[in-house]
């Protein structure tokens, strides 16, 4: 404690508008960066959609309304195949060591929220990443 009065500034002082809109502005930060770091990398798209990634690349982006199974080769006899539904995705078949990405099941517009990894079905040894990206 300081023992010093907090003095209100004057009617009219800007000091006194900035302590309205500087708290707002925070907030508005950190909501921008809570969105920002919920969705990221992908923005939230006009509809519900699968995104797939490589090494962090998007290499294909599907929505949900166009049901397909799509099919990742890296060489070397990488594969994975993610079969998407309207409902969510599911890696159908991979051919990692550890077949996690398999056993993980679909990720699905309704389940999303409860799953370990949430939207995401990941399978590390083969860098390759599936994303149900909810609309807002
Ligand atoms: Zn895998």
């Amino acid at each position: 404690m300081t023992g010093r009065a907090w003095r209100e500034p004057p009617d009219g002082c800007p000091m006194k508008k900035l302590n309205v809109i500087l708290p707002a502005v925070l907030a508005a930060a950190a909501i921008g960066l809570m969105g920002w770091l919920h969705f990221h990398p992908t923005a939230a798209p006009e509809e519900n959609r699968v995104v797939i990634t490589v090494d962090g690349k998007e290499v294909k982006s599907v929505p949900l309304s166009r049901p397909q199974t799509v099919t990742v080769r890296q060489g070397d006899g990488i594969e994975n195949v993610i079969e998407i539904t309207h409902e969510g995705a599911r890696m159908l078949s991979s051919t990692c060591d550890n077949q996690l990405c398999v056993h993980r099941g679909q990720v699905t517009v309704d389940n999303w929220e409860l799953r370990p990894n949430q939207q995401f079905i990941i399978c590390l040894p083969n860098r390759v990443t599936v994303e149900l990206v909810v609309k807002e």
